[in-house]
């Protein structure tokens, strides 16, 4: 049995969850429940990112006092992930003061042991947006290429972390692909970026940044988001008592993240974890962006999908599949009411809904609802599990899901061409024969259906009295109640 440990970027805290990070936690669910179903020992960790002046100010704007309006963004947090039938096993947050920080407050103290930090004066220029400084050869027109404002100038005595100290040995491990990067293509962009890093700031003055973990034995400062944030990953598991949880555990086998985060995750925390003296996670696993409309997703556009309300409107499992399978897991891509829909009335309703239905049917009608296996009439192997296995280890779990589907289309038109409600009259050997095949599609379906489709997956094994293993036995008898349609069609 082998060890899984996989989690998710934490959510920044500043405002509701939106369909981005509901999007990671899908990915990252199915990632954790594939893992499990395949035997493997797994932890699925996810949470919220709640320190930082970004922070404070959208506290402000709530009128609400920060404490009170991280609870809230956490409790929303949390919330999505019940909503969205999320497996995580726990749910860490950054201003856990008995979790977290002590954890952090270790992991600072090892950097400064190990000589990584040091203090000093720079200069800069600094957007509130990131809250970050930025290099000036980022600026577009001297302002900030995603936030659009003009970042001001700042002079500060802060702490560095001597992040260009590892830069040789961070490169070499993923050249040689101990430490990966999924998809490959981000590879080259990932190489330049640690040829391009400097140290990085890891404090803040107390006057600019209140809410925060105090750095050690200097009350002048507080730490920045990057010993703050990052370490999360580590403080849940149990780093600071060096808990077997954590020795079991660590390193992390998937970091899923979005490309915005990509640096922090290829450079400034596997170069934290080096200096520490602690191994680096195994792979780091980057999904693009959704868009809305072809547009990037924002307030002033007004085009915010909320999550919540989606799944409201049309149900966890069609949330869950449009998005995992519209969107490709590694890239960008584009939410629409009308494709989801479509995607809805034709790949649920028509597809899955209607073969289930059908066979289901056809069992009740024919056979008073009894039916049992014979694995010789079984003519053909009918998923490509090869094909849905590789998918989902190379991260395009959209793939995977194309491959059920295949299955599913290859059934139905099995109905149609062998028209068992005719072979049922006709010759009930050649019925027998092709019940057989479409119940064990369908067995299949469900199975592989597990890690995307939870629910449905077990509504598709309940309608069958079908066997929730691999494989079914020889002689299981199916008890079939079609009862009410798997996806209602949406009109
Ligand atoms: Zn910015």
């Amino acid at each position: 049995m082998n060890k899984f440990y996989i989690t998710t970027a934490i959510l920044y805290t500043n405002a509701p969850p939106h369909i981005g990070f509901a999007l990671e936690l899908l990915q990252a669910d199915v990632l954790a429940r594939y893992n499990r179903l395949v035997g493997n020992e797994t932890w699925f960790l996810t949470g919220t990112d709640e320190h930082g002046t970004t922070v404070v100010k959208g506290a402000e704007k709530h009128g609400k006092p920060v404490e009170e309006f991280v609870d809230e963004m956490a409790g929303l947090a949390r919330k999505l992930t019940k909503i969205l039938n999320i497996s995580n096993n726990d749910f860490i947050r950054t201003t856990d003061k008995e979790r977290h920080w002590p954890a952090v407050i270790k992991f600072w103290n090892e950097l400064v042991e190990a000589g990584g930090l040091y203090k000093k004066k720079y200069k800069g220029s600094y957007c509130v947006g990131h809250e970050s400084f930025i290099k000036k050869s980022e600026l577009i027109d001297g302002r900030c290429p995603l936030h659009k404002t003009i970042p001001e100038e700042v002079e500060e005595e802060n702490w560095f972390f001597r992040l260009t100290k590892h830069k040789k040995e961070l490169k070499q491990k993923i050249e040689s692909g101990e430490f990966k990067i999924v998809p490959e293509s981000r590879i080259k962009e990932v190489l330049n970026l640690i040829d391009d890093a400097e140290d990085i700031s890891f404090s803040r003055p107390v006057s600019s940044l209140k809410w925060g973990i105090p750095v050690p034995n200097d009350p002048e400062q507080t730490m920045y988001v990057w010993a703050d944030a990052l370490t999360n990953y580590i403080s849940a598991m149990g780093y600071k008592d060096n808990t077997e949880q954590f020795q079991k555990f660590w390193p992390a086998d998937v970091h899923l993240i979005g490309k915005d985060i990509l640096r922090f995750h290829v450079i400034y925390w596997p170069a934290m974890l080096l200096s520490a003296g602690l191994p680096l996670p195994k792979a780091i696993y980057v999904h693009g962006f959704i868009t809305v409309g072809g547009e990037k997703m924002s307030k002033t556009v007004g085009n915010i999908i909320d999550p919540f309300a989606l799944v409201e409107k049309y149900g966890v499992d069609p949330v869950r599949y449009f998005l995992l399978r519209e969107i490709s897991s590694a890239e960008d891509g584009d939410f629409s009411y009308k494709k989801l829909e479509e995607r809805y009335n034709g790949d649920l309703a028509n597809g899955l809904g209607n073969l289930v239905s059908r066979v289901a049917t056809l069992i009740e009608n024919n056979m008073d609802g009894e039916l049992i296996y014979d694995s010789a009439k079984r003519k053909a192997q009918s998923v490509k599990l090869e094909g849905y296995e590789k998918a989902i280890e190379e991260f395009r779990l959209h793939d995977a899901l194309g491959e059920i589907w295949k299955t599913v289309a290859d059934a139905n038109k099995y109905v149609d061409e062998r028209k068992p409600w005719l072979e049922a009259k006709e010759s009930p050997e050649r019925f027998l024969e092709t019940i057989i095949v479409l119940v064990s599609a369908i067995h299949d379906v469900a199975w592989l259906l597990q890690p995307f489709l939870p629910e449905t997956s077990e509504k598709i094994f309940n309608i069958f009295d079908a066997p929730q293993s691999e494989t079914i036995p020889e002689g299981h008898s199916f008890h079939v109640k079609k009862g009410k349609a798997l996806f209602p069609k949406f009109s």
